[in-house]
């Protein structure tokens, strides 16, 4: 019974041998039959250098390169297509992800839950983003069809059935929370208390957060289109009102000249409604036009591995 960890691994050269050390210790104790799989997302430091160095004093290291940084979504995909365990587990390269839960996501695992999902509570962190976040949990499930839980992320283990499920998935835009939820299959939630980075800094800036929150609304559905349909049809019923009143006042009052600040008010607020109607239709068009292009989702520099395993 193999057991594949895949790290994604980006400008991580702090931390990465604190992280290799807790992790092969781990393992080591759980199963001799095991492989770590690390992905180099492009990193512009000494981690790939890291990485050659573990490989070369173990057979169970294998690596991936990329010719750039691709995010990290790809790095979990080349990491997934690659693993050939029976039992996959997802991890990031700070250690905020902690090894000791291997071991009892295993014991769920074999128990036949297909996805252990690891839960961690915010403590530590600032009250500023734990508020925003729980704002946009709330927004998001509000907004889609796929179910997402504060605290989780990509922390996991996989059985094969569900792995191959992910795999299955092809699509360009990938937004692993809503993926992961999306397939589904008998899932177990074990929680862990919140842990700070070991070493090194997060590679999240405010606009990346922001671009992310924005992937997790519209990759999952259409309500957001529904959203300029609905607000279409409000503006159209109140200015088909307003202008019925407008007439009988006309009819019975006689002509008012002044209307300067309802003519603006209509001239912004329609103005507004189009530019935000067609702002989202715009970015479902940005995601269409990404998927048509069909490109790899990421481009291999080198790696240890036998090439014909990785598409
Ligand atoms: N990561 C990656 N590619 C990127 C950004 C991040 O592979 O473009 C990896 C990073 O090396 C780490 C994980 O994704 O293993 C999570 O990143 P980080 O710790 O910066 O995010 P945070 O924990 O702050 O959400
Ligand atoms: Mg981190």
């Amino acid at each position: 019974m193999l057991i594949s960890v895949v790290v994604p691994c980006y400008n991580e050269e702090k931390v990465i041998q604190l992280t290799y050390n807790e992790l092969s210790c781990e393992l080591a104790e759980i199963t001799h039959d095991y492989e770590i799989i690390f992905v180099n997302d492009g990193s512009r430091d000494g981690t790939l250098e890291c990485l050659k160095s573990f490989a070369e004093t173990s057979d169970k290291v294998k690596y991936i390169s990329f010719s750039r940084n691709f995010g990290k979504e790809s790095a979990m995909l080349a990491g997934m297509r690659f693993a050939s365990g029976d039992y996959t587990v997802i991890m990031d390269a700070d250690l905020q992800h902690p090894p000791e839960l291997i071991g009892e996501m295993l014991r769920y695992a074999r128990e036949g839950y297909d996805q252990v999902i690891a839960q961690r509570n915010r403590d530590g962190d600032k009250a500023a983003g734990t508020f925003f976040a729980h704002g946009y949990y709330r927004l998001v499930d509000r907004l889609t069809d796929v179910e997402l839980t504060d605290g989780i992320g990509d922390f996991r283990m996989l059985s094969r059935k569900a792995l191959d499920a992910l795999l299955s998935m092809n699509e360009y835009n990938r937004f692993s929370k809503g993926l992961f939820s999306w397939i589904g299959f008998k899932q177990k939630i074990i929680k862990y208390n919140n842990r700070q980075r070991a070493a090194g800094e997060t590679k999240w800036s405010f606009r990346s957060l922001i671009r992310y929150g924005v992937d997790g609304v519209l990759s999952f559905n259409d309500k957001p289109l529904r959203f300029c349909f609905y607000l279409g049809s409000i503006a159209i019923i109140i200015s088909v009102l307003y202008l019925l009143s407008l007439l009988l006042s006309i009819m019975f009052d006689g002509i008012d000249l002044p209307g300067y600040f309802t003519t603006i008010f209509a001239i912004c607020f329609f103005g507004g409604v189009q530019l935000i109607s067609i702002g989202i239709i715009g970015e479902y068009i940005g995601r269409i036009y990404y998927e048509v292009k069909r490109r790899p989702h990421y481009l291999v520099d080198e790696t240890n591995i036998n090439k014909n395993n990785i598409q």
